[in-house]
Parts: C-alpha cells; structure tokens; sequence
C-alpha cells in the first residue's frame, strides 16, 4: 500500500444548498478514500486520507466535475498527516464559539461574467468592472465589515435600476453582490497621458492601450490591488526600457497571457500548474520554460538568464479585455519603483509613475489596500506559495484553539503581518522590504485596517529579535506587552503552524540572514523543541562577511569569507579563483584588513550567504542586483542534471562545509561545468540535512526558510529525508521566506515551555 497522507481542504464561495455535500461523499467513496465534509458559517472543510495521486485525483476532479451551481470563490488546499480515518462521513457542522466574519480575498472573473463581457448582445458587453457574487473585488473594496456596499468603495456608484434588480432577486447571480455595476452606473476606465490630460474613454481607452503595448510603449494600468506597469513581453529594447526606468536591473518580471493554450506555447505545463492558474485566487505561477522557437515570443530580457518564467492569466475584465486587444503576452509589474510599494491611487501613480510610463489606463473606482499579485510554485507535487497576496490574503490559518487576541509585526524583509482573531490567524498581504517610508506606511496601515474590520485590539505584540528592523520598533512603541521570538525559531514555528505540528520537531530554518541570541548572524540553523521552547542543537560553519550587509549584493565577498576561514592570509598565494581576480588590487587589500581584523565583518551561519559563495567561486555570480540571485542562478545551473554524486563535508557540532570548498576550487580549477558542481553541492546541502536528522534523531523534520523555495534543494532533502524513514514537512500555504514569520512568531507563543 502506497503512504498514506491527509488532505485538507478548506473551500469558500457557493457551495451551499447546491448538492456540492453529496457530490463530494460520491467522489471520494469512490476513489477509496476515507475522511469527512464539513458545511459551517467559515465555508466547506473536507478531510481526507489517501495516496498522493489518488489525493490529487480527488483535488482535479473536486473542481472538474463539482455540480453546475456550485461556485468556488477560494479552495485551498494542504497535505498534513494521516489521522486514521475508518469512513468517509458527511459531519453535522459544528459552529461554536463567536464566529468570525470573514473578509474574503478578491477573486478572479468567473466564466459566466466573462461570457457577458465578451457578448455583444449582453448589457455588460465589454463592461471592465463585470463581477457577481461569485468573483469580483473583495478585500482591495472592503472599507469596514459588515461587507456591504456603503462601506465598501463601491458607495459612491448608486445602482441603476436594472442593478438594483439583481441585487434584489435571490435567483439572479448577481443578488447581493456588494458590488455590483454596468455601465450606466458603475465606474469607468479612461486614458491619460503623463501629464494627466484625458486622452479617451470606455473602450476606446483600453484600445489605446493595447495600441501603445503593441508599439513598445510602457503603460501604466490600474488593476485590482493596485497598478501595473505593462509592456509587451517580446520586444527586448522595450523591456530593457521598462528596466532602466523602474531602476530594476535583472529581477525577473511577470508575464500576464490571455489564454491557458497561449501559456502551452512558452511553458511546459503540468496539470497541476494549470490548475494554479485558472484557479479563483489566479496567481503568478512558476514555470519552466519551452526550449523551442515559439518561446522566442517572450525577449530574453523578461527573465534575464533565467529558465523559468512567472506567468498569469487576466484575472479581472479588464485585464481579459486588454489582453485581447493587445493579443501578444505583456509584462506585468508591480506599479512602483524598485522597492517601494505597488502605487494604488490615480494621482499618487501620476506622480510616482511620471517617467516611467507613457500611458496611463486609469479607473474612478478606488482601491483601498495595495494588494500585489501572489506567486507559487509547484514543489514536491504540492502548490508551494512564495508571496501571498492577492487571492489569498487576508485569509486565516486555522488553529484548533482559541487565544487572546496578539498581533505578530513579521520580519523586516517581504514582511506580512498576522492578527489573532479567535482560533484564526488571520494573515496579511505581502508589504515587500520596510525599506522606504512608503512602504513602511503600508504597513502601519495594514495593521490597523486588520484591526479595525476585525475589530480586535490585540493584548500582546510579536516581535523580531533584532531590534533595529523597522517593524520590531513599531512593536516596541505600542503600548503593549512585547514578545521577541528569535528569527529562525519563528521560522520553524510558522512551517509547523501550517502543518499543524505540536510537540517535538528537528527544525532546519536554512535562509539569507536573521539576529542570533549570540550577536553572530545566523541562518543555517537546527533546532530541536517545540513551537514555544527549542534549542539550537546544529548550525553551519561560521565565516566572516566583509562589509556585513554589502555581501548581500555582492555574492564575491561571502566568497572571499569562505576562502578567508579556510586560509587566512594566504588567500592571496592562490590563483585561478574567480572571486579573487574579480577584485581590482585595491579592493581586495582593503576587505583583507577587514577580515584580518573582524572590522564590519560579522560572523555568519548563514546558508544563504553559503550559496552565493559558491556561485561566485565556480565563476557564475560576483555582482547581483537582487538578494538571492546568486542562489537562483546556481539552483539554474543545474537544471537538467542526473548527477547523485555529491561532496565530502564533516560534522561535530557544526557541519564543516571546507572539505567541500576545497573539492569546488578543485573541480573549478580542473575545468568542470557549473552544471555538475552545482548538482554535487546541492546533493551535499541534503545530505547535510540528512546527517543531523539522523544524528538527532527525531522523526519529523521542519524545513523552512529562504532556501527552500529552491526546488531542488527541498526536494533533494525531501527524498533523502524519506529514503531515511524520516517525515519531512515544508511550506505550502504560506511562503518559506519571510513572508511567514509573522505567522511563525504567532504560533510560538502557542505551546509550551518544557524546560529542556
Ligand atoms: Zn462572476
Ligand atoms: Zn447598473
Ligand atoms: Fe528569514
């Protein structure tokens, strides 16, 4: 018998009364599984027990063949344990204590909205603000609960008569859908040059547009969150343009595509992943590249060196009507300059997105939160979220008890927040990096709008260990009692939070760089313990980083850290090193003194900044424009390798990475391919993994951080872990970077002390 594991569903939307129970009963008694379906006030929960592929079989289908009523506003989805389940049961719904009213996230167009828009004869006939209760805007309209039209943006477009009509009539799709509209009385598009002058309206503005796109101008478009910048993702010099505007060097940029088929012709395509993508949350979604000509549609200067491209379909009718104007895929970016926040208002985008774009596509229906795209991947046969935004936030994760109400701030970098509301952590949109007063702004804003539409005044705040991050000083000035959690414990204990772990796990929290309780920078961590209470029981050999955060950006000196605890001094007696000869004479004297006397050269564990050495030492990345990239471009390096080999490394209390180190100048200087030495380093990072899980010896192992949104490595880990009877865990529902501290820091204050 194959491995037996749990899926839990948790579906939102018009499920209700339309016979979906008995459909889900039928469907998975005959697919032999076993569990239950739960209809309550917070939406349809379903449990059950079963084989990976049957429990994939039973995830397509659920959605394929669900009865014709039935309407899914949001389904999402986790693998937990099995629990033993003897039957498949259809619960009484058991709603106890308060219930929580739910802010539903904004959902993509459903299919008979987008039959109308694209119906001549239809009164909605290319209507760009089209929805019913069934898809639509939510949280990016939502001013205040209850979810009603006068505190939702939607106030100020009185409904027509004939709106009104639906809104009334308990048959029509369109019964009290919050914001219903047509064109006789809901909000409009129109077009602006940059100097703010009306250019058009309705339709002809969007067909402006598309002209503009397909002649290699930048536009500025007002989306659902927020703006975008687009253009058209195949001419190189007008995307090269778009970079050199919005000051991003090489970071990859998403492609917005009109059709599932069009997708076919650039990517490969699993059915998970077009599943992803056409479903209501509608996120951007990773996926490797088609090797063949027709992939040359999309310029090279979309993902810049990079076999993957993130891709999403039109997820609004607006989008789906420019996309068929336009009819070539577009690049779709966060309106913003780098780092700053996703712009959401027609003036503020006037001015911030002056000298960015030559067009600006505009709309009179305000956006009240910046809501970015989200991203995900598949990863190990699961959908695996790197940012969770739109669609998704400010969904809950569910906990099974009830707490006091506490706000968890999050970490400093891709920072969300989350509020305990009940027994649901309710998490925030993605704010991206508290670098600039904008964004740090978004994100006061985001903690007292969750506090407000949950009404909650939390009683405790959770805060970053390092006290100089943006959001732990606005923790600190709450008048409120303070918990700081340790950055790679919060880590640890957001994975287990979403895998609804308790009790006792090995936790390895491997990512760029987080404060360590002993002033050294961590971040190839080990833990043992649990959510509240673990030790740190294994990390990675420390090194010097010359110039502390300038190794961020410039993966060479994370390199010149590596070969400085390795030599010493006598790092200058070597040759053929690319890092060395990537420094001018000068330089080179300068981080030696620094290393030599420790000056602003902090000590790390850090696997991430391990990454990056390597990436520089086998010549791939010395210099790079986003954190990470070093990383990414090594896991890249390897695609399409078979290779098992991997390097020798020793272990005391500390996993010594130099007898590796010295293999990968060897192999560099024998002339190898990055392709092979990148495989056998990251085979070695997984063994490493492996080695302390054995050592230690606890049966569940938590992986989490940064690093694990390479796929390679966590799946590497994953089936080494297996082989070795061991039951890894990993992230699904909420991103392994930072994006999931806040939840983390949360979930540690749930368990308890054990004095260990
Ligand atoms: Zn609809
Ligand atoms: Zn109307
Ligand atoms: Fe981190």
């Amino acid at each position: 018998m194959k491995k037996q594991q749990r899926l839990r569903v948790v579906i939102k939307g018009a499920v209700q009364g339309v016979g979906f129970r008995p459909f889900v009963f039928n469907l998975a008694k005959s697919l032999g599984l076993k569990g239950w379906i739960i209809n309550s006030s917070q939406g349809v929960f379903i449990e059950a027990d079963g084989s990976l592929p049957i429990l994939g079989e039973f995830l397509l289908r659920l959605e394929k063949e669900k009865p014709q009523h039935a309407f899914i506003q949001s389904l999402e989805s986790s693998y937990l344990d099995p629990a033993g389940f003897k039957i498949f049961e259809i619960r009484k719904s058991s709603d106890r204590g308060e219930k929580t009213v739910l802010v539903l996230p904004d959902i993509a167009t459903c299919p008979q909205c987008l039959e109308e828009v694209f119906d001549p004869a239809n009164r909605r006939y290319r209507y760009p603000f089209t929805n019913c209760t069934l898809c639509g805007p939510r949280y990016t309209i939502i001013g205040a609960l209850p979810y009603d039209r006068p505190f939702t943006s939607m106030k100020d477009f009185p409904m027509c008569t004939d709106c009104q009509r639906e809104y009334e009539d308990p048959n029509d799709r369109r019964f009290h859908a919050q914001p219903n509209a047509c064109p006789v009385c809901g909000p409009r598009v129109y077009s602006c040059n940059p100097e703010g002058d009306l250019l058009a309206e309705n339709h002809e503005a969007i067909k402006m547009t598309a002209d503009c796109l397909r002649n290699g101008k930048i536009a500025a478009v007002k989306g659902l969150g927020g703006f975008h910048l687009m253009v058209h993702a195949g001419l190189s010099k007008s995307v090269d343009l778009l970079r050199q505007r919005k000051k991003r060097n090489e970071k990859p940029f998403a492609i917005m595509v009109a059709t599932i088929e069009e997708v076919r012709d650039y990517c490969e395509l699993s059915s998970l992943e077009q599943r992803l993508l056409l479903s209501p949350e509608a996120p951007i979604v990773l996926l490797d590249r088609k090797p063949d000509p027709k992939s040359d549609g999309i310029s090279k200067s979309v993902a810049p060196g990079n076999p993957t491209l993130g891709v999403m379909l039109p997820y609004t009718p607006l989008h789906h009507l420019l996309l068929q104007e336009v009819a070539v895929p577009v690049v779709a970016t966060s309106g913003n300059l780098s780092d700053e926040p996703i712009c959401i208002d027609e003036t503020e985008a006037l001015d911030r997105l002056k000298g960015i774009a030559d067009l600006f596509l505009l709309h009179n229906r305000p956006v009240l939160r910046p809501v970015d795209d989200s991203v995900a991947r598949i990863v190990a046969g699961r959908e695996m979220l790197l940012r969770r935004a739109r669609g998704y936030a400010p969904l809950p994760v569910m906990m099974t008890s009830e707490s006091k109400p506490a706000l968890a701030v999050g970490a400093h970098q891709k920072n969300t927040v989350a509020l305990q509301v009940g027994a649901n952590i309710m998490i925030s949109q993605h704010h991206g990096d508290l670098e600039t007063a904008q964004s740090y702004d978004a994100f006061q804003k985001s903690v007292d709008s969750l506090e407000r539409l949950y009404e909650t005044k939390p009683e405790v705040v959770y805060c970053d260990l390092h006290d100089g991050y943006m959001s732990s000083q606005y923790a600190r000035e709450l008048d409120l009692p303070l918990k700081t959690v340790q950055h790679h414990h919060a880590h640890v204990a957001s994975c287990m939070a979403e895998n609804q772990l308790n009790g006792r796990v090995l936790g390895v929290a491997w990512d760029g760089t987080g404060a360590g309780p002993d002033n050294t920078i961590w971040g190839g961590e080990f833990f043992l313990g649990n959510q509240a209470d673990m030790e740190r029981v294994a990390w990675l050999r420390r090194f010097r980083l010359p110039g502390s955060n300038q190794a961020v950006r410039e993966p060479r000196r994370s390199a010149l850290g590596v070969l400085f605890e390795m030599l010493g001094s006598e790092i200058t007696t070597m040759e053929g090193i690319p890092t060395l000869s990537s420094f001018d004479e000068n330089e080179l004297k300068i981080l030696l003194q620094m290393l030599n006397s420790g000056f602003n050269s902090p000590l790390t564990s850090s696997a991430g900044r391990l990454f990056d050495a390597v990436a520089s030492l086998i010549g791939l990345r010395q210099v790079v424009s986003f954190e990470g990239q070093g990383a990414m471009e090594l896991e890249f390096a390897l695609k399409g390798s078979d290779q098992a080999n991997s390097y020798p490394f020793s272990y005391s209390d500390e996993l010594d990475w130099l007898p590796m180190v010295r293999e990968i100048i060897k192999d560099t200087a024998e002339g190898h391919q990055p392709k092979l030495i990148s495989a056998k380093f990251h085979n070695t990072m997984a063994e490493m993994i492996l080695a302390v899980a054995e050592r230690v010896g606890e049966n569940r192992v938590v992986l989490t951080g940064g690093c694990f949104q390479n796929r390679y490595l966590t799946e590497q880990t994953i089936s080494k872990l297996k082989v070795a009877g061991f039951t890894p865990y990993w992230h699904q529902r909420v991103p392994p970077n930072d994006g999931g501290i806040a939840l983390g820091q949360l979930y540690s204050g749930k368990g308890h002390k054990t004095g260990m």
